[in-house]
């Protein structure tokens, strides 16, 4: 089965009109949008693959390392040899470097040939990774919002929508106690802070974010690799941590691992090297006595990559993350997102649903 075609497929998603969840909270007013950037792979019998490269602000480099380094290495190329064609590619663009846009083209790359993979066998990718779950739990990802009014309000909305697990991305103290007040004990908070604080800093805050009884801390530190200053914070405070969606390598998750910098590993399928590289880590965490919680803050193929690399894989305290943005359109429709804090994993083959045409026909951004 020869790939034929690789395209690259940008889409931005406004936020709906009045949402709170936009993205100028994250200090960012100029990105009025959700923007994705999806693959669609074809072959000549007809079997179409759908992958997901990181979006955001990283759309149209990777676009650009689809375009012009992976695609035409994979354009002729057999499409079932995933393993050595990724590796191929691997090799012929690692002086390129290996983490970023590029690695993100990669990704979208890897995932869409596991779609038509399991397309071909006419089976859902779990199926073809081993087996797994009929369905997984999920948690809200709420973005920043900074202000303590508004945290409550997003906490109580998706206590209202039936999660009974929630993110916070905020890194002010006041912002992260409105949350578990408004939550009450009963409700699981992770606290993702991206990098912001040396050693000495997040030591120094580490009692005061002890007192909301997190299950993780994410990215407490500046730089990411700082994996030793990670094991240091994790043992001298004893707050279970969570990092990964920054590490692109399986040698740079072994580090992470072996250094005892983790609880929670969580690789990103649509960063760093898609279903191949993701089923990968699983094993790894494993043997380091860690829980593979995959970043997936996406809503196309990449997030359907973690569900069903995690449902084939994972363990049964494996989660999903789920964004909660409040989008225009989602790319595969609304039927597709968590009931009681649960989501399904689809049946059909590959990914199990394809984008969908209208969506992509009415957000499709000309780059
Ligand atoms: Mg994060």
């Amino acid at each position: 089965m020869i790939i034929t075609c690789v395209e690259s497929i940008p889409l931005r998603i406004p936020f709906k009109a009045g949402s709170v969840s936009d993205a100028s909270a994250w200090g960012d007013s100029n990105l009025p949008a959700a923007d994705s950037l999806l693959v669609r792979v074809t072959t000549d019998q007809g079997v179409v693959g759908w992958g997901e490269a990181f979006g955001f602000r990283a759309v149209a480099s990777a676009k650009i390392a689809i375009d012009q380094l992976v695609a035409p290495l994979c354009v002729g190329q057999d499409a079932t040899r995933i393993a050595p064609l990724m590796l191929d590619v691997q090799k012929k663009l690692h002086v390129f470097g290996r983490g970023g846009a590029l690695a993100f083209a990669i990704s979208a790359l890897d995932i869409a040939l596991w779609d038509i993979a399991g397309k071909a066998a006419n089976m859902p990718l779990c199926q073809l990774l081993g087996g797994g779950a009929a369905d997984l739990p999920c948690y809200a990802s709420l973005v920043r919002y900074s202000d303590p009014p508004l945290v409550r309000t997003s906490v109580r909305q998706a206590i209202e929508a039936g999660f009974g697990m929630l993110k916070l991305h905020e890194i002010e103290l006041p912002a992260i106690r409105a949350a578990r007040d408004e939550s009450g004990p009963g409700v699981e908070l992770m606290l993702d802070v991206n990098c912001p604080w040396t050693l000495t800093q997040a030591r120094a805050i580490a009692d005061d974010l002890k007192t909301i009884s997190p299950k993780w801390l994410e990215e407490p530190l500046w730089p990411p690799e700082n994996v030793a200053g990670l094991a240091e914070l994790r043992s001298a405070t004893g707050i279970p941590i969570a990092a990964g969606e920054n590490v692109y390598t399986l040698m740079d998750f072994e580090r992470l691992l072996a250094a005892g910098a983790v609880d929670f590993v969580q690789p990103s399928p649509a960063k760093m090297g898609g279903i191949s590289e993701l089923r990968k880590i699983f094993p790894l965490a494993a043997v380091h006595n860690a829980e593979v919680m995959p970043h997936s803050f996406y809503d196309g193929p990449g997030l359907l990559a973690a569900i069903h690399a995690t449902a084939a894989l994972g363990t049964a305290d494996s989660m999903i993350e789920w964004r909660r943005f409040d989008l225009e359109a989602a790319i595969y429709g609304r039927a597709f997102s968590p009931k009681h804090g649960r989501i399904s994993v689809p049946r059909g083959a590959g990914l199990g649903i394809d984008p969908d045409p209208d969506v992509i026909g009415r957000f499709r951004l000309s780059l």
